[in-house]
């Protein structure tokens, strides 16, 4: 079965093409290599020991997507990652975000019906969720605003596909990621940075490497377990899987069940502190980690984790790496980052 992943050269893309070719799909990717390495596809080969089809396409550029899908017309699912996905990036420059993510969202969905390709995944984020009140996060808990244009864009592609699922023969699934990190256990693929990381676990390792100085640990004196701020990681190739179950359940339920967009959250279902990964870290390398405790930063929410029970019962995804294997893997591609001078 081929399917077309959209932003395969990325970081969830490269692992999710490794996992399929793994499992015997067929991949075409489209990836316009404005986020990632030009070296990224031959990595994936490498890895997986197997080939597949990559263009430098932009998905905005409607003309040329017919061009691959003329060329490849037994493609019988997307898988589409392809957006920017930086929350502090998308406040200075929104309409560069709402550009590039919703066009491509449009063209991608459109092509889907063009083609009559029958299943649809999309990557969308707990960040449609905005600042929720009630824990764990589920499918249906009431949503707040999204806090950025990246979550804007995130909630507008779900709206889109939405209200086009009534119309249209592909059936349509949106996994909504909480914090993926971590990389492929062999060190030759992970998340290349684009520019400072704003989350946690890169700012860990990139600190234990000495791109930086020490890092800050904001607010011990929450009501969590050790006072630190708890949020919900799941490792990358945990995230990678749960796209095949996906496409395999869609493959399932084609036939009498389309028409509505379906979404799973997926998330750990707990819960890992600030504290909890640093001391994660300094278990898995090894090392004393240089932070300090700070106050609290304001807008800081308390605590958000996923309820996964969906994704577990109808998908039957587990989260089957733990916080050790996120803090191991990472630290293995940060030195192999180090080594071929990608760090950025
Ligand atoms: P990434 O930046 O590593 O990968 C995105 C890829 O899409 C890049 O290779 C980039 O070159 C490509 N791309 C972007 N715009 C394109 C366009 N117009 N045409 C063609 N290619 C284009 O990001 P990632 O971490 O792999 O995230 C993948 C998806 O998952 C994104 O949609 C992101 O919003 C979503 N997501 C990511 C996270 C996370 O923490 N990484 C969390 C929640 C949701």
């Amino acid at each position: 079965m081929k399917i077309l992943v959209t932003g395969g050269c990325g970081y969830i893309g490269a692992h999710t093409i490794i996992d399929l070719l793994d499992k015997g799909y067929e991949v075409v990717c489209i990836d316009n290599l404005s986020r990632s390495k030009s070296f990224v596809p031959d990595r994936i080969r490498e890895v997986a020991g197997k080939d597949f089809t990559q263009f430098r396409i932009d998905l905005r550029d409607l003309p040329k997507l017919r061009t691959v899908l003329h060329d490849h017309q037994d493609i019988q699912g997307i898988i589409h990652f392809a957006a920017f996905k930086s929350v502090s990036e998308s406040t200075r420059i929104p309409l560069i975000y709402y550009d590039n993510n919703l066009n491509a969202n449009i063209n991608i969905l459109r092509i889907a019906d063009e083609y009559q390709i029958k299943h649809f995944i999309l990557s969308s984020s707990c960040s449609v969720y905005g600042n929720v009140q009630e824990l764990p996060v589920k499918e249906d808990t009431p949503m707040s605003m999204p806090e950025s244009p990246y979550g804007w864009t995130k909630l507008l592609s779900e709206e889109m596909i939405r209200a086009h699922a009534p119309n249209t023969e592909t059936k349509c699934i949106a996994l909504r990621y909480f914090n993926p990190v971590g990389a492929h256990p062999g060190g030759m693929i992970g998340e290349i940075p684009f520019s400072t990381p704003e989350n946690l676990v890169p700012n860990i390792t990139r600190t234990a490497i000495g791109l930086q100085d020490a890092i800050t640990v904001h607010g011990t004196d929450y009501p969590t377990r050790d006072g630190s701020c708890v949020r919900d990681y799941v490792h990358v190739m945990d995230i990678a899987e749960a796209h095949r179950l996906a496409l395999e359940y869609s493959m399932r339920k084609v036939d009498t069940d389309t028409r509505t967009m379906e979404v799973f959250n997926l998330g750990s279902g707990t819960g890992i502190s600030v504290l909890e990964l640093i001391h994660a870290f300094e278990r898995v390398s090894d090392m004393r980690l240089s932070y300090t405790l700070g106050p609290r930063r304001e807008g800081d929410v308390v605590a958000i984790y996923a309820d996964n029970t969906k994704a577990k019962e109808v998908l039957g995804w587990e989260c089957s790496r733990n916080i050790d294997d996120m803090m191991s893997t990472a630290w293995k591609w940060e030195q192999q980052m180090q080594k071929e001078g990608l760090s950025g």
